[in-house]
């Protein structure tokens, strides 16, 4: 070994002086067969030039840790436009820091060239005419290491001889399993508040854990989130919730204090007077989410963000009928409010706030059987959406389980058995409206402890 151990270089010296561990090929797990034919051909294609290339990031953590990486990010000394004068298939972007996007197919690979240090501020900016034209600042590849943000993502394999190289200690900490900010935590979480939710994100992916002095400073900063771009939070929002670890990433945005940066009626509803039942809805809603990416089912994150903030809607609603407004406007004023407080926050797009709307909406929608109504409801874009949400909620409030079992029904139905079954439905309740009466028996049963399955069992714990 030798002295980097998981040193966090401060000044310009040390950064020069900082020497590598060297992991040679014989020794790490990294395989040419698990990178991608795309990666693979840009890494030899830069060597084969006489640049340095490095695979980079969360691909070599991730390899290293034996899973399959999404994305292949490399590092090279070559400039963009070197990079490009290499590939027929390449186009630069990014106006503040360019970036190489070498295209094959389906597949893009991102080349950056080593990055340096101190190109946070505006200071390096060259402006012609008011406009931003470049903000680069290239610099070493020990530079490049220590402008990351995780010790673990900082991990560089080199094509030339397959070693790895290890400037920040970022292999002791993969062993530990353990997520470490490189430098002064502090400064980083203040240089991007983002990070905090990337160390939320990643220990949530990897089941890592945070190292103390990289979580002990997030109660506190947790406030910069603020002044994030709400755009940016939205993006990744996404990321956390829908990358197959969903819960994992709420239980840790929770427990960090992160959560009410991002989702602030979410987090109050958790410590509010319905905060098991509100646990448990999440539970079961994030549960599906993450099982349906697992098994690549499409998603939207409409049905997410309908969860997190239902119970902040219900509640706000429930008041405004206390106070005295009917129940139609105050649903209707409960959700523009709470809708309108979020954006301030992560900036979801319009299009699924508006589904997220519509999922709410259709909820009451589901006790009516009337055959018109019904057809209407089963050919609603938003009818499949809004019947998981329904299920969801059922595991919670027992009174819902009938509606589930009818909707469920009716939607195998063919068109002959449908109107069959609605005829007697109508009939049925044009006689004695066996729907209602059958709520309130069930609604008695609410105490039957075998009414609860699934993955909110355990109740409170949830989120613990
Ligand atoms: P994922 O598995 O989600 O792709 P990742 O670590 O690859 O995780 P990316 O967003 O793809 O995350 O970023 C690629 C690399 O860029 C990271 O591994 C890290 O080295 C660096 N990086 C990304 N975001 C930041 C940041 N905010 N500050 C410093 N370095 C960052
Ligand atoms: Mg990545």
């Amino acid at each position: 070994m030798n002295q980097t151990a998981s040193a966090a270089p401060e000044t310009d010296s040390s950064v020069k002086n900082l020497v590598p561990r060297i992991i040679p090929r014989a020794e790490h797990g990294i395989s040419r067969k698990n990178i991608s034919n795309g990666a693979l051909r840009v890494l030899y294609r830069l060597h084969e030039a006489g640049y340095k290339a490095f695979l980079v990031g969360g691909a070599v953590r991730d390899l290293l840790l034996g899973g399959h990486p999404k994305d292949f990010d490399i590092a090279t000394d070559a400039t963009p436009e070197q990079t490009r004068a290499l590939f027929r298939n390449c186009r630069l972007i990014g106006r503040r820091f360019r970036l190489a996007h070498v295209v094959f197919g389906r597949e893009i690979v991102e080349v950056a060239t080593f990055r340096g240090i101190g190109e946070a501020g505006d200071s390096d900016r060259h402006v012609v005419d008011g406009r931003i034209v470049r903000d680069n600042v290239y610099g070493s590849i020990e530079e490049d290491a220590i402008r990351r943000d995780f010790t673990v993502n900082a991990l560089y394999y080199d094509i030339s001889d397959f070693s790895v190289r290890d400037y920040v200690g970022g292999i002791a900490d993969l062993q530990h399993r353990t997520m470490r900010l490189i430098g002064d935590p502090v400064q980083r979480y203040r240089e991007d508040p983002v990070r905090m939710l990337r160390a939320a994100r990643l220990a949530a992916k990897l089941e890592f854990s945070l190292a103390e002095e990289t979580e002990a400073p997030i109660g506190e900063l947790a406030g910069l989130l603020a002044d994030v771009a709400p755009a940016r939070l939205f993006d990744e929002s996404l990321k956390l919730f829908l990358s197959g670890h969903g819960l994992e990433s709420l239980r840790r945005l929770h427990h960090l204090g992160l959560l009410g940066e991002l989702f602030p009626a979410t987090a109050r509803a958790l410590a509010g007077p319905r905060s098991a039942e509100f646990g448990r809805l999440l539970g079961y809603t994030f549960t599906s989410t993450d099982e349906r990416i697992r098994s690549d089912k499409p998603v939207t994150p409409a049905f997410l963000f309908a969860a997190m903030l239902w119970e902040p809607v219900r509640s706000l609603a429930e008041r405004l009928v206390q106070e005295g407004s009917d129940a139609g406007a105050a649903w209707q004023m409960a959700v523009d409010r709470v809708v309108h407080q979020q954006a301030v926050r992560v900036a979801i797009p319009k299009r699924f706030v508006m589904a997220m709307e519509e999922i709410w909406s259709l909820q009451p929608r589901f006790e009516q059987r009337q055959r018109k109504r019904v057809l209407r409801l089963l050919a609603h874009p938003k009818f499949r959406a809004a019947y998981d949400f329904l299920v969801i909620r059922s595991h919670d409030e027992p009174e819902l389980r009938e509606q589930v079992e009818w909707w469920t029904e009716a939607q195998e139905l063919d068109a002959k058995q449908l109107s069959e079954q609605l005829q007697s439905t109508t009939a049925a309740s044009a006689m004695g409206e066996p729907a209602r009466k059958r709520k309130r028996t069930r609604r008695r049963k609410r105490k039957n402890p075998g009414a609860q399955d699934g993955p909110g069992a355990d109740a409170e714990t949830v989120l613990e």
